[in-house]
Protein backbone atom coordinates (compact mmCIF):
# COMPACT_ATOMS: atom_id res chain seq x y z
CA UNK A 1 0.00 0.00 0.00
CA UNK A 2 1.42 3.30 -1.04
CA UNK A 3 1.96 6.01 2.06
CA UNK A 4 -0.04 8.26 3.11
CA UNK A 5 1.02 11.73 2.93
CA UNK A 6 -1.13 12.97 5.50
CA UNK A 7 -0.63 16.91 7.21
CA UNK A 8 -2.97 16.28 9.46
CA UNK A 9 -1.93 13.29 11.72
CA UNK A 10 -4.61 11.53 13.42
CA UNK A 11 -7.36 13.14 11.12
CA UNK A 12 -9.02 11.85 8.09
CA UNK A 13 -8.56 14.26 5.51
CA UNK A 14 -4.80 13.76 4.05
CA UNK A 15 -3.24 15.76 1.47
CA UNK A 16 -3.87 13.33 -1.24
CA UNK A 17 -7.58 14.02 -0.42
CA UNK A 18 -6.83 17.90 -0.81
CA UNK A 19 -5.30 17.42 -4.36
CA UNK A 20 -6.94 14.91 -5.85
CA UNK A 21 -10.39 14.09 -4.11
CA UNK A 22 -11.76 17.24 -3.45
CA UNK A 23 -9.54 19.89 -5.16
CA UNK A 24 -11.86 22.78 -5.51
CA UNK A 25 -13.22 22.30 -1.81
CA UNK A 26 -9.51 22.54 -0.71
CA UNK A 27 -8.22 26.09 0.36
CA UNK A 28 -5.51 27.77 -2.26
CA UNK A 29 -3.85 29.06 0.10
CA UNK A 30 -4.19 30.08 4.05
CA UNK A 31 -6.49 32.58 4.11
CA UNK A 32 -8.51 31.77 0.96
CA UNK A 33 -11.99 31.62 1.87
CA UNK A 34 -15.12 32.01 -0.64
CA UNK A 35 -17.34 35.20 -0.62
CA UNK A 36 -20.38 35.36 -2.77
CA UNK A 37 -23.55 36.97 -2.62
CA UNK A 38 -27.17 35.79 -2.86
CA UNK A 39 -30.17 37.99 -3.81
CA UNK A 40 -27.43 40.54 -2.55
CA UNK A 41 -26.43 39.25 1.11
CA UNK A 42 -22.70 38.13 1.25
CA UNK A 43 -21.78 35.03 2.84
CA UNK A 44 -17.96 35.33 3.95
CA UNK A 45 -17.96 38.70 4.37
CA UNK A 46 -18.57 41.30 7.05
CA UNK A 47 -22.04 40.49 7.90
CA UNK A 48 -22.76 37.12 9.35
CA UNK A 49 -26.26 36.03 7.41
CA UNK A 50 -29.08 34.62 9.75
CA UNK A 51 -31.77 32.36 8.30
CA UNK A 52 -34.50 32.04 10.31
CA UNK A 53 -37.78 29.98 10.21
CA UNK A 54 -40.78 27.82 10.89
CA UNK A 55 -39.57 23.81 10.22
CA UNK A 56 -42.41 23.24 8.24
CA UNK A 57 -44.29 26.08 5.88
CA UNK A 58 -47.71 25.10 7.47
CA UNK A 59 -50.03 27.74 5.98
CA UNK A 60 -50.04 30.62 4.17
CA UNK A 61 -50.68 33.11 7.47
CA UNK A 62 -47.44 31.06 9.61
CA UNK A 63 -45.35 31.83 6.82
CA UNK A 64 -46.70 35.82 6.09
CA UNK A 65 -46.62 36.13 10.22
CA UNK A 66 -43.34 34.75 10.23
CA UNK A 67 -41.71 36.50 7.66
CA UNK A 68 -43.22 40.09 8.91
CA UNK A 69 -41.55 39.38 12.65
CA UNK A 70 -38.17 38.01 11.06
CA UNK A 71 -38.13 41.17 8.88
CA UNK A 72 -38.47 43.54 11.78
CA UNK A 73 -35.62 41.82 13.50
CA UNK A 74 -33.07 41.91 10.75
CA UNK A 75 -33.24 38.43 9.80
CA UNK A 76 -31.72 37.99 6.15
CA UNK A 77 -33.15 34.75 4.91
CA UNK A 78 -36.45 33.58 5.50
CA UNK A 79 -36.28 29.21 6.06
CA UNK A 80 -39.03 26.65 5.82
CA UNK A 81 -39.65 23.23 4.48
CA UNK A 82 -42.73 22.44 1.76
CA UNK A 83 -41.53 18.72 0.90
CA UNK A 84 -40.34 17.32 4.70
CA UNK A 85 -37.97 14.18 4.74
CA UNK A 86 -39.39 12.70 7.81
CA UNK A 87 -37.92 9.68 9.67
CA UNK A 88 -40.89 7.83 9.61
CA UNK A 89 -43.33 7.27 6.65
CA UNK A 90 -46.40 7.76 8.68
CA UNK A 91 -47.90 11.05 7.85
CA UNK A 92 -50.32 11.47 10.16
CA UNK A 93 -52.40 15.02 10.35
CA UNK A 94 -50.02 16.31 12.02
CA UNK A 95 -47.44 15.19 10.13
CA UNK A 96 -48.30 16.71 6.70
CA UNK A 97 -46.47 18.75 3.93
CA UNK A 98 -47.78 21.51 1.44
CA UNK A 99 -45.51 21.01 -1.04
CA UNK A 100 -46.14 23.03 -4.25
CA UNK A 101 -48.47 25.20 -2.72
CA UNK A 102 -45.83 26.03 0.47
CA UNK A 103 -43.27 26.81 -2.04
CA UNK A 104 -45.85 29.47 -3.69
CA UNK A 105 -46.50 31.16 -0.38
CA UNK A 106 -42.48 31.32 0.57
CA UNK A 107 -42.43 33.28 -2.80
CA UNK A 108 -45.11 35.12 -2.05
CA UNK A 109 -43.90 36.46 0.89
CA UNK A 110 -40.43 36.94 -0.19
CA UNK A 111 -41.89 39.29 -2.33
CA UNK A 112 -44.12 41.52 0.11
CA UNK A 113 -41.04 41.24 2.48
CA UNK A 114 -38.52 41.90 0.42
CA UNK A 115 -36.76 38.52 2.71
CA UNK A 116 -34.71 35.77 0.13
CA UNK A 117 -36.13 32.21 0.79
CA UNK A 118 -34.27 28.89 1.31
CA UNK A 119 -35.89 25.30 0.98
CA UNK A 120 -35.31 21.48 1.21
CA UNK A 121 -35.20 20.15 -2.13
CA UNK A 122 -35.62 16.65 -2.19
CA UNK A 123 -36.58 15.23 -5.55
CA UNK A 124 -34.46 16.52 -9.05
CA UNK A 125 -38.36 16.71 -10.80
CA UNK A 126 -39.19 19.94 -8.96
CA UNK A 127 -36.07 21.86 -10.03
CA UNK A 128 -37.92 23.87 -12.25
CA UNK A 129 -40.78 24.96 -9.26
CA UNK A 130 -37.69 25.42 -6.42
CA UNK A 131 -35.94 27.62 -9.24
CA UNK A 132 -38.36 29.72 -10.39
CA UNK A 133 -39.28 30.50 -6.04
CA UNK A 134 -36.37 29.90 -3.89
CA UNK A 135 -32.89 31.85 -3.92
CA UNK A 136 -30.99 29.19 -2.06
CA UNK A 137 -31.36 24.82 -2.58
CA UNK A 138 -31.53 23.41 0.36
CA UNK A 139 -29.97 19.69 0.21
CA UNK A 140 -31.09 17.78 3.50
CA UNK A 141 -28.94 15.86 5.75
CA UNK A 142 -30.31 12.47 4.61
CA UNK A 143 -29.95 13.39 0.96
CA UNK A 144 -26.27 14.29 1.63
CA UNK A 145 -24.71 11.69 -0.64
CA UNK A 146 -27.35 11.10 -2.53
CA UNK A 147 -24.84 12.40 -5.98
CA UNK A 148 -27.68 12.79 -8.95
CA UNK A 149 -29.68 15.32 -6.82
CA UNK A 150 -26.04 16.71 -5.65
CA UNK A 151 -25.34 17.18 -9.62
CA UNK A 152 -28.86 18.36 -10.74
CA UNK A 153 -28.72 21.03 -8.09
CA UNK A 154 -25.56 21.60 -9.14
CA UNK A 155 -26.08 22.54 -12.75
CA UNK A 156 -28.89 25.32 -12.07
CA UNK A 157 -26.15 27.44 -11.00
CA UNK A 158 -28.59 27.99 -8.08
CA UNK A 159 -26.78 28.39 -4.43
CA UNK A 160 -27.04 25.29 -2.66
CA UNK A 161 -26.90 25.01 1.16
CA UNK A 162 -25.69 21.04 1.51
CA UNK A 163 -26.03 19.77 5.23
CA UNK A 164 -23.77 17.56 6.93
CA UNK A 165 -25.32 14.10 7.28
CA UNK A 166 -25.55 13.53 10.59
CA UNK A 167 -23.43 10.27 10.53
CA UNK A 168 -20.95 11.66 7.92
CA UNK A 169 -17.37 12.67 8.33
CA UNK A 170 -16.23 15.58 7.37
CA UNK A 171 -14.07 14.03 4.45
CA UNK A 172 -17.35 12.74 3.07
CA UNK A 173 -19.15 16.17 3.51
CA UNK A 174 -16.76 18.02 1.23
CA UNK A 175 -16.87 14.83 -0.95
CA UNK A 176 -20.34 15.79 -1.66
CA UNK A 177 -19.62 19.12 -1.83
CA UNK A 178 -17.17 18.82 -4.48
CA UNK A 179 -19.83 16.81 -6.75
CA UNK A 180 -21.35 20.52 -6.98
CA UNK A 181 -18.19 22.56 -7.25
CA UNK A 182 -16.93 20.25 -10.45
CA UNK A 183 -19.69 21.15 -12.03
CA UNK A 184 -19.00 24.79 -12.03
CA UNK A 185 -20.78 25.68 -9.41
CA UNK A 186 -19.33 28.09 -6.78
CA UNK A 187 -22.52 29.62 -4.62
CA UNK A 188 -21.64 26.57 -2.04
CA UNK A 189 -22.75 26.82 1.84
CA UNK A 190 -21.53 24.17 4.17
CA UNK A 191 -24.22 23.15 7.29
CA UNK A 192 -23.63 21.60 10.51
CA UNK A 193 -26.44 20.36 12.17
CA UNK A 194 -25.62 17.73 14.71
CA UNK A 195 -23.96 14.38 14.59
CA UNK A 196 -25.03 11.30 16.21
CA UNK A 197 -23.04 10.22 19.34
CA UNK A 198 -23.55 7.38 21.39
CA UNK A 199 -23.37 9.47 24.26
CA UNK A 200 -26.38 12.15 24.27
CA UNK A 201 -27.69 14.46 27.40
CA UNK A 202 -31.50 13.58 27.50
CA UNK A 203 -33.61 11.50 25.76
CA UNK A 204 -34.52 14.99 24.05
CA UNK A 205 -31.32 15.26 22.36
CA UNK A 206 -31.13 13.56 19.37
CA UNK A 207 -27.59 15.30 18.05
CA UNK A 208 -24.87 16.52 19.25
CA UNK A 209 -23.33 19.65 17.48
CA UNK A 210 -20.14 19.43 16.18
CA UNK A 211 -19.00 23.05 16.89
CA UNK A 212 -15.09 21.59 16.26
CA UNK A 213 -16.18 21.03 12.29
CA UNK A 214 -16.30 24.17 12.54
CA UNK A 215 -11.79 25.34 12.72
CA UNK A 216 -11.43 22.01 11.53
CA UNK A 217 -13.65 22.46 7.89
CA UNK A 218 -12.06 26.22 8.07
CA UNK A 219 -8.49 24.89 8.21
CA UNK A 220 -9.15 22.95 4.75
CA UNK A 221 -11.98 24.27 2.63
CA UNK A 222 -12.57 28.07 1.59
CA UNK A 223 -16.53 27.29 1.55
CA UNK A 224 -18.81 29.21 4.22
CA UNK A 225 -19.75 27.57 7.30
CA UNK A 226 -23.65 28.08 8.80
CA UNK A 227 -24.76 26.19 11.98
CA UNK A 228 -28.03 24.79 12.51
CA UNK A 229 -28.27 24.95 16.64
CA UNK A 230 -32.15 24.00 16.37
CA UNK A 231 -31.63 20.55 14.19
CA UNK A 232 -28.74 20.10 16.63
CA UNK A 233 -30.42 20.36 19.82
CA UNK A 234 -33.34 19.52 19.02
CA UNK A 235 -34.43 21.22 22.21
CA UNK A 236 -35.32 25.61 22.11
CA UNK A 237 -33.96 25.93 25.21
CA UNK A 238 -30.30 24.94 24.42
CA UNK A 239 -30.30 26.71 21.30
CA UNK A 240 -29.34 30.09 22.62
CA UNK A 241 -25.69 29.00 23.55
CA UNK A 242 -25.54 26.70 20.75
CA UNK A 243 -26.07 30.04 18.44
CA UNK A 244 -23.37 32.07 20.49
CA UNK A 245 -21.33 29.22 20.10
CA UNK A 246 -20.98 28.70 16.99
CA UNK A 247 -20.53 32.41 15.92
CA UNK A 248 -17.64 32.74 18.66
CA UNK A 249 -16.47 29.40 16.71
CA UNK A 250 -16.29 30.99 13.51
CA UNK A 251 -19.73 30.48 12.05
CA UNK A 252 -20.30 32.30 8.94
CA UNK A 253 -23.54 31.88 8.75
CA UNK A 254 -26.65 30.34 11.31
CA UNK A 255 -30.00 29.33 10.84
CA UNK A 256 -32.84 28.65 13.88
CA UNK A 257 -36.06 27.59 13.89
CA UNK A 258 -38.58 30.30 14.94
CA UNK A 259 -42.40 29.36 15.25
CA UNK A 260 -45.03 32.14 16.97
CA UNK A 261 -46.79 28.99 18.97
CA UNK A 262 -43.56 27.07 19.04
CA UNK A 263 -45.88 24.24 21.55
CA UNK A 264 -47.97 24.22 18.55
CA UNK A 265 -45.68 23.92 15.65
CA UNK A 266 -46.55 20.95 13.28
CA UNK A 267 -43.19 19.31 12.78
CA UNK A 268 -40.30 18.99 16.01
CA UNK A 269 -42.43 21.62 18.75
CA UNK A 270 -39.55 21.25 20.68
CA UNK A 271 -36.86 22.81 18.77
CA UNK A 272 -38.09 26.60 17.76
CA UNK A 273 -37.88 29.41 19.91
CA UNK A 274 -40.29 32.39 19.27
CA UNK A 275 -39.95 35.64 18.36
CA UNK A 276 -38.96 37.91 21.23
CA UNK A 277 -36.04 35.68 21.81
CA UNK A 278 -34.81 35.33 18.53
CA UNK A 279 -34.99 39.10 18.98
CA UNK A 280 -32.54 39.00 21.99
CA UNK A 281 -30.91 35.86 20.80
CA UNK A 282 -29.93 38.10 17.34
CA UNK A 283 -28.71 40.76 19.30
CA UNK A 284 -26.18 38.86 21.74
CA UNK A 285 -25.09 36.60 18.10
CA UNK A 286 -24.45 40.62 16.95
CA UNK A 287 -22.12 41.16 19.89
CA UNK A 288 -20.51 38.12 20.31
CA UNK A 289 -19.38 38.88 16.59
CA UNK A 290 -19.01 42.81 17.03
CA UNK A 291 -16.01 41.80 20.17
CA UNK A 292 -14.45 39.02 18.47
CA UNK A 293 -14.17 39.51 14.79
CA UNK A 294 -15.50 43.18 14.16
CA UNK A 295 -17.99 41.45 12.44
CA UNK A 296 -21.97 42.01 12.59
CA UNK A 297 -25.29 40.08 12.45
CA UNK A 298 -27.39 42.81 11.82
C1 LIG B 1 -34.46 21.08 7.91
O1 LIG B 1 -33.58 21.97 7.95
O2 LIG B 1 -35.66 21.32 7.77
C2 LIG B 1 -34.06 19.67 8.04
C3 LIG B 1 -34.90 18.69 7.79
O3 LIG B 1 -32.77 19.51 8.44
P1 LIG B 1 -31.84 18.22 8.40
O4 LIG B 1 -31.78 17.79 6.96
O5 LIG B 1 -30.54 18.75 8.89
O6 LIG B 1 -32.45 17.20 9.31
MN1 LIG C 1 -36.54 18.56 11.46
Amino acid sequence: MGKLNNKFPGKDVSNDDLKNKFPLCAKKYKTHKSKFKVAGIEFGGKTIPIFAGPNLAESRSLVFKTAKEIKKIGIHFMRAGAFKPLTFPYRSKKYYETREEGIKWLREASNFYKLPIISEIMEEKFLPLFCENVDILQIGSRNMQNYPLLTACAKTMKPIMLKRHYGSSIRDLLGAAEYILCEGNKKVLLCERGVVAPHTHRATSRFLLDLQAIPALKEITHLPIIVDPSHATFWSDWVESMALASIAAGADGVMLEVHPNPKKAAVDPLQPINFPQLKSLVKKMDNVAKVLFKKRVL
